[in-house]
């Protein structure tokens, strides 16, 4: 018999191989309680190890025939014998959830809840489980209900209501998102004023998006009375621009530079895109286009020493047909900066626009040599994930406010 066979074996006879490590465990208890004194009488707990090896070998007898429900049947009738079985029911239980048998380690945490003679914290427990199978199974609202189960019975559950925050964080229902938050907040250690913003904010974008500006901007106090977050701060100037505030609206796009530079390419594509009722479009494109003149007018030197700051300006220049202005600028920065792959991109291609071909192979040359091959924008500084969408929660990770910034060319 050659490894590779046992290897197949073993994959497709987890289970059973399972089971075997668990009777051999259950053996060495046996074997290493034996010669302790203890008060049981000999003859009792002889009995009680001949019934689980019994039923261990009967289920591992089923397994090895693929009849994996009478397997289980015979792993639940364990469960009266003692704690031990107890426990090897929960590792059955999550071994099939991990192995995708959704529907199976539900019947065994059913039936675990529906025992009478275990205690109260073994049924919490099992409880738990289950709401960990609804909600790797998909099945929301179960899960849902299960986890707030579980609260009923004790709130002090941090992992229970991070559950909840992902669940809620993933439909989008804001308002539970919120509450749940605010829950997390009070339980755990980690301060969530920076999570809470970002979900009001979400709550109040969505509000913008139905047009509801006043109702947008009762949220959106509320979100900056947690945190003033980036997020807060870029609908906050989209409010402005859509209410004819521009003194305020130049403010904020300041601050939101001052504080935030490498923003700055991201802040205009996140203004261009306004999909609220068509009628004020119009207004609101005319008030977009007063600001971003504004910030072509800034000349503040920490604002452009920023690659960010200066590629908003030439994309915004360039937008305007205002091509030779785009190459002073940029040709200035590149001689006192230079050392930025994006920027060096979005000069070769100004250079060949005004005509300097010669200079812009020499440099093109330059850029091929050091060029870092990136395919997005973002990632997540957590756990890697990438995307050219921006993203306040990490979509992999459900981490939020992760996102890098990396240069695309
Ligand atoms: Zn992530």
């Amino acid at each position: 018999m050659d490894y590779a066979f046992l290897l197949e074996w073993g994959k497709n006879h987890i289970l059973t191989v399972v089971a075997v490590v668990i009777t051999l465990v259950l053996i060495y208890h046996y074997v290493i309680e034996r010669d302790k004194a203890v008060k049981l009488s000999k003859k009792y707990r002889h009995s009680i190890f001949e019934a689980q090896s019994r039923i261990f070998l009967n289920a591992t007898q089923y397994l090895i025939e693929g009849n994996k429900d009478l397997a289980i049947k015979e792993f639940l009738n364990a469960v009266d014998l003692n704690r031990e079985t107890i426990d090897t029911y929960f590792a059955l239980g999550g071994l099939f959830r991990s192995n995708g048998e959704i529907e199976k380690a539900i019947s065994i945490h059913r039936s675990l809840i529906a025992r009478e003679s275990i205690s109260e914290s073994t049924r919490l427990l099992a409880l738990k489980e289950l709401a960990l199978d609804f909600d790797k199974g998909g099945f929301i609202d179960k899960a849902i209900e299960t986890y707030k189960d579980v609260l009923k019975i004790n709130r002090d559950q941090q992992d229970v209501i991070n559950s909840l925050c992902r669940i809620y964080e993933d439909i989008e229902d804001w308002d539970q998102a919120y509450n749940y938050r605010i829950m997390l907040s009070k339980v755990g250690q980690e301060n969530q004023s920076e999570t809470i913003s970002h979900i009001l904010v979400q709550k109040a974008k969505s509000l913008f998006e139905q047009g509801q500006f006043k109702a947008c901007a009762e949220e959106l106090e509320d979100a900056f009375r947690f945190a003033p977050s980036v997020s807060a701060k870029i609908l906050r100037l989209k409010l402005f621009l859509v209410q004819g505030k521009m003194e305020d609206a130049n403010g904020v796009l300041l601050e939101l530079l001052k504080e935030h530079p490498m923003y700055a390419t991201f802040i205009f594509v996140s203004l261009d895109a306004f999909n609220p009722k068509l009628s004020q479009k119009d207004e609101y494109t005319q008030r977009l286009q007063q600001l971003k003149d504004y910030f072509l007018g800034l000349n503040d030197i920490d604002l452009m020493s920023s690659p960010s700051v200066v590629l908003s300006k030439i994309r915004l220049l360039k937008a305007l047909k205002r091509t030779g202005d785009a190459f002073e600028l940029l040709d200035g920065w590149m001689k006192s900066h230079g050392h930025s792959d994006v920027l060096k991109v979005e000069y070769i291609k100004i250079l060949i626009e005004v005509g300097k071909v010669e200079e812009a192979l020499q440099h093109t040359k330059g850029l091929l040599d050091n060029l870092h091959s990136s395919l997005t924008r973002h990632y997540c500084s957590q756990c890697g994930y990438n995307s050219d969408e921006i993203f306040w929660r990490c979509p992999q990770c459900h981490n939020w406010e992760t996102i890098q910034f990396r240069w695309k060319v």
